[in-house]
């Protein structure tokens, strides 16, 4: 049994209120085990990256609790929900928020220079070197493909040597070409880190994590190893959406 560094507990999030109401999460209950590629499922609008903000303390639920390590994210004071989501989680999104006017290096050492803290060289040097950047560093993320970009992102994200790595639909942006260099960073970067990826693509699920959560209409279904996921799934509505059947 491996530990487990972030834990979702009976989580509800509403969005609106009375009949313009929308349940996006209803009632969740996930952990996520120290050193594992968590992939989380489901089609649009079942409530994946809502999962993802909450679990990465942006978003806070209407009812449960988001615990890292132990500590509940949300009963802490906003500037140190702030702090620690700097310090111990990193992000990936869809899109990918950079500054233009800063190099590549500068961007990737942003969430440092925030808390003012020093960046480790031999780390980023292997960080950026894993990541296919060390030639670029002195370029404007413009002067950089999408792949390329996203790749920057992912150093960013883990230049603050995060306890967890959240990513949301990180190559849905990207060509075939770009997808299979950021998969192959990915199965790479799981050696080392503890990350949880939102796709709708289930062959990249299938391809890249250890484990995978299936989501339908806010509730989590269905959660184990990988490979058990796709090849014998207890739940039939499971089942129905991987072999492409719904309803
Ligand atoms: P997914 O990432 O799986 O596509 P989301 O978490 O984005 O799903 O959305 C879940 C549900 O919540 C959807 O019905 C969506 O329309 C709704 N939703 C998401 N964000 C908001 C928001 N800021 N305001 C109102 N409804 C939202
Ligand atoms: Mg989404």
């Amino acid at each position: 049994m491996r530990e487990i560094v972030l834990e979702a507990r009976a989580v509800t999030r509403t969005y609106g209120t009375g009949t313009g109401a929308t349940h996006a999460l209803r009632g969740v209950d996930v952990e996520i085990e120290q050193g594992r590629f968590t992939a989380i499922i489901g089609a649009s609008g079942c409530g994946k990256s809502t999962l993802l903000q909450t679990l990465g303390g942006l978003d806070a639920p209407t009812s449960g609790k988001v615990l890292l390590e132990g500590q509940d994210l949300y009963a802490l004071p906003d500037a140190a929900l702030a702090r620690l989501r700097r310090t111990r989680l990193g992000f990936v999104f869809q899109a990918f928020h950079l500054l233009p006017e800063y190099t590549v290096r500068d961007n990737i050492l942003l969430p440092l220079l925030l808390d003012k803290r020093e960046p480790d060289e031999e780390y980023l040097a292997l960080l950026t070197r894993q990541l296919g950047l060390t030639a670029l560093l002195q370029r404007q993320p413009t002067q950089l493909s999408g792949g390329q970009q996203q790749r920057l992102c992912i150093a960013r994200a883990l230049a603050v040597k995060p306890e967890v790595l959240l990513m949301d639909e990180p190559t849905s942006a990207l060509d075939p070409g770009s997808t299979m260099k950021v998969e192959e960073l990915m199965s790479e970067l799981k050696k080392n880190y503890t990350v949880v990826i939102v796709t709708h693509n289930m062959q990249q699920a299938a391809r890249i994590s250890d484990r995978t959560a299936f989501f339908l209409l806010g509730e989590l279904v269905e959660v184990g190893p990988t490979n058990q996921i796709f090849s014998t799934p207890r739940d039939k509505r499971t089942e129905d959406y991987i072999s492409g059947r719904f309803g």
